[in-house]
């Protein structure tokens, strides 16, 4: 098919929304590391993870077998309401760059929440509801998460109890009152309400918070209060099983045209969007079908796959969780204030950790001053303001696009497009008045977090 024959915009129809979700685990040749109980150090069973998740989840994050789940009906009828997402074509960012390189990019950023995370939060939703459950409880940093999951629990009558990292609350009131429209209840993490917050306040007076400490107040409040579970929104191989349905539409877009990329580029907090985005295409990869270049891309303040440890962690400081192998800056890592971009979680999904491991992908890390320039650059010819979590791979996608200026090289890049930074100016004001730094921490900043990784029988 020729070039001019591809829109701008790749629109799939509704019934293109996928009905299965692809389970790339089970096209891994080494699964992803069980997770541990911290007591015994052996793997968690569905009984005692059904105590902190809702057990449909719980069967999901088990699952290493099956390569398609089936979405349930109510689901995708949810979907639909802003699914399928639009594959773009940024012929615009192109021009600019004066570039060969073909640039495609998947927007997530049409819901209320301004981010993929809708995707995962109706689905945990839901199963939190058919399950007779009378609530849900979680943790929020930026808040795009918080306000996916407030959304979904008011859609479907749930109780939404949301702990929200300290410093993002009070920078970001007008993420908190979203929350609150949806009749969410939301507290400022660390917090005297529970005792692993107590516990944390009392160790780190004054302490700003970390998605950590949220996880850990909130998995409290779900395991002492019947009738609730803990939701989370990364991370977990059952929240890259739902956002697979990114990399699904994006492929199946990209088939009607006959277009394979070459490089695909997604930012990485705790590796979601980034694991649904490449799935399928991860999928072909594993089957040895079609080859693709992966690049995670993450905040040099941040640094989990370029220079944390593989190594078991707990997913909260509060060290209440189950035992992930994953890479990681060690629970205790806090990153620098000075970070304004999300993306701050210290592990990452145990899933993408395994292929990285696996040298099946690559990650970079980049600072924040050269994120906010590729998102400014970005806006200013492709007309949407990206999140600067997204902004992370909007840098990497132009590098790739400029040095395709530079060796002629006509290669297809896709990248993850996750969402958008209206609640984010203060960030961008930083930027705008020059008043942004970048801060990348040192090797003993990072030894501090290494010592407190936990010691696994078995684990050197
Ligand atoms: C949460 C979020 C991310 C990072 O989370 P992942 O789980 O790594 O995908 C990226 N972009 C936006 C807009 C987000 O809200």
């Amino acid at each position: 098919m020729s070039e001019k024959t591809i829109p701008y915009k790749i629109y799939l129809s509704e019934n293109e929304i996928p009905d299965k979700w692809y389970n790339v685990r089970a096209d891994m040749k080494n699964k992803p590391a069980p997770l541990l109980d911290p007591g015994t150090g052996k793997p968690m069973t569905a009984e005692q993870l059904g105590v902190v998740f809702c057990e449909e989840l719980v069967q999901q994050e088990l699952n290493d077998t099956d390569a398609y789940i089936d979405i349930p009906q109510e689901i995708r009828d949810f979907y639909k309401m802003y699914r399928p997402a639009p594959l773009v074509r940024a012929y615009c960012l192109e021009k600019a760059l004066g570039t060969p390189a073909k640039i495609y990019y998947k927007f997530e950023g049409n819901n209320i929440s301004g981010s993929h995370k809708l995707n995962s939060a109706i689905a945990q939703a839901y199963y939190a509801k058919k399950q007779g459950l009378k609530g849900v409880t979680t943790e929020t940093g930026a808040g795009q998460w918080g306000t996916a999951l407030s959304m979904a629990c008011a859609y479907l009558g749930l109780d939404c109890k949301v702990f929200m990292v300290k410093v993002s609350y009070e920078q970001k009131p007008f993420r908190r009152e979203v929350m609150r429209t949806y009749g969410a209840d939301v507290t400022p993490s660390p917090s005297m309400t529970t005792e692993v917050g107590r516990r944390i306040l009392e160790a780190h007076p004054g302490t700003t918070g970390s998605l950590g400490c949220a996880i850990s107040e909130a998995v409290e409040v779900a395991t002492s209060n019947p009738g609730y579970r803990y939701v989370l929104g990364s991370v977990l191989n059952q929240v890259l099983l739902h956002q697979s349905v990114i990399g699904l539409e994006a492929k199946a877009a990209l088939d009607k045209y006959g277009v394979k990329p070459d490089v695909i580029i997604g930012c990485a907090g705790g590796g979601s969007n980034l694991g649904g985005l490449i799935s399928p295409f991860m999928g072909e990869k594993l089957r040895g079908e079609k080859d693709y270049q992966f690049i995670a891309v993450e905040p040099a303040s941040c640094p989990s796959f370029t220079r944390g440890k593989f190594a078991y962690d707990f997913c909260d400081t509060g060290m209440i969780c189950p035992l992930a192998k994953m890479y990681t800056l060690g629970s205790g890592f806090i990153p620098s204030a000075n970070h304004a971009g999300g993306l701050r979680f210290h592990g990452m999904s145990p899933t993408l950790s395994q292929l990285y491991h696996d040298g099946l992908m690559e990650a970079r890390a980049v600072e924040q001053t050269a994120v906010f320039a590729a998102a400014e650059q970005f806006a200013r010819v492709e007309g949407i303001l990206p999140a600067p979590e997204s902004s992370h791979a909007i840098r990497v996608a132009i590098d790739e696009a400029i040095k395709c200026k530079e060796t002629g090289e006509e290669k297809t890049i896709l990248f993850g497009l996750t969402g958008t930074g209206y609640f984010d100016m203060v960030a961008y004001q930083k930027f705008n008045d020059h008043e942004m730094s970048d801060y990348i921490p040192t090797d003993e900043d990072l030894e501090q977090g290494f010592k407190g990784l936990p010691v696994v029988p078995g684990q050197e």
